[in-house]
């Protein structure tokens, strides 16, 4: 029997592109007929008619499903939706502005077959992505691994095959702050990565802004890693370490001298030192304790529309009555 693959793609406001990453999408996996294939939509509470397109598509094409959430989730939220509704012995997941070239599905088959359980995309160069991004990208890759106890790949998005036993663990964990491409590597097994150029997005605009960008690099951070919290400790032993020589310093120039230390600025200065760190202290603890209050909360991850997708009776889907 022919082998199954899932394709999940997450999809949000993505009206302009979405015809033609559906078109190329049936072409590219059409030409390997040997293996059947599964595309798997998500849209992601798009304003605009990504939602009708899609069930359009899916009413068409057996092969095509989609899943539609009840209001704009978030990206890993929407790939967690398609792995937990994908039904293949392999997942693959793909951005819907295909600047990750479907046809690199074809290589990261290749390599499954060859005993890995997971094939991961590497850019090898970024076209049409600012300076900015690119550059901020890098910078959040090398401190992520710095900070983290477990090794993710630097230039690395979620473009990607697994293996099914990955995708059952990964349904498994349970955590609201998704970060996949770190929970993958946290998972293990047989990892291995094919190398591709990341294309500009061919239409439409990044669906992600500063703000949501900053916000996933301090889930991929805080989620991985409790450095943060020592490094704060850090601070406070510098800090008050610096303040205790200043006073040691002080008190010798009133005893063995007959001058004192002058002038209220380096005062004023250290107090205001003293209290930004605590501050900072502060507000990392206040991260992590934010995050346990949200998973603490155990609410669903996502929330589909019913019956769009028909019969799946997945754990983390609530269905909306
Ligand atoms: N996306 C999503 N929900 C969101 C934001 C983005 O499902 O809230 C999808 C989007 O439709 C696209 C993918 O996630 O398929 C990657 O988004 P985008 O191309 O805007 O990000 P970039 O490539 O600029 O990092
Ligand atoms: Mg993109």
């Amino acid at each position: 029997m022919k082998k199954t693959i899932s394709v999940v793609v997450p999809c949000f406001n993505e009206s302009e592109v979405i015809d033609f990453t559906v078109k190329e999408l049936l072409s590219v996996t059409a030409s390997m007929s040997d293996y059947q294939f599964e595309l798997i939509f998500i849209n992601d509470g798009s304003a605009d008619d990504t939602e009708a397109k899609l069930l359009n598509f899916s009413k068409q094409h057996d092969n095509i499903r989609t899943l539609s959430f009840s209001r704009n989730f978030g990206h890993q939220q929407a790939v967690s939706a398609g792995i937990d509704a994908s039904r293949g012995d392999a997942v693959v997941l793909i951005d819907a502005d295909l600047q990750d070239p479907p046809q690199v599905i074809g290589q990261m088959i290749e390599k499954w077959q060859q005993g890995f359980d997971v094939v991961y995309g590497t850019r090898i160069n970024r076209q049409g992505e600012s300076t900015f991004k690119r550059a901020s990208a890098k910078a959040f890759y090398k401190v992520l691994n710095r900070l983290s106890e477990i090794p993710i790949p630097l230039d690395t998005g979620d473009f990607r095959l697994m293996d099914r036993q990955v995708v059952d663990q990964l349904k498994a964990m349970p955590e609201k702050a998704r970060f996949i491409r770190g929970m993958v590597s946290w998972i293990g097994f047989n990892q291995t990565y094919v190398e591709y150029e990341r294309s500009p997005r061919f239409a439409g605009e990044s669906k992600y802004p500063l703000r949501k960008m900053i916000r996933f690099a301090l889930d991929g951070i805080l989620s991985f890693s409790v450095k943060p919290l020592k490094i704060s400790i850090l601070m406070g032993f510098i800090s008050s370490g610096v303040a205790f020589l200043m006073l040691m310093y002080s008190v010798y120039v009133r005893l063995a001298t007959d001058e004192w230390v002058s002038g209220w600025t380096s005062l004023l200065d250290s107090i205001l030192f003293m209290g930004g760190v605590q501050l900072i202290a502060i507000g990392i603890l206040g991260e992590y304790v934010a995050r346990i209050y949200n998973e603490s909360k155990h609410r669903p991850l996502y929330i589909l529309k019913k019956g769009l997708d028909g019969e799946h009776s997945e754990s983390r889907q609530q269905e909306t009555e």
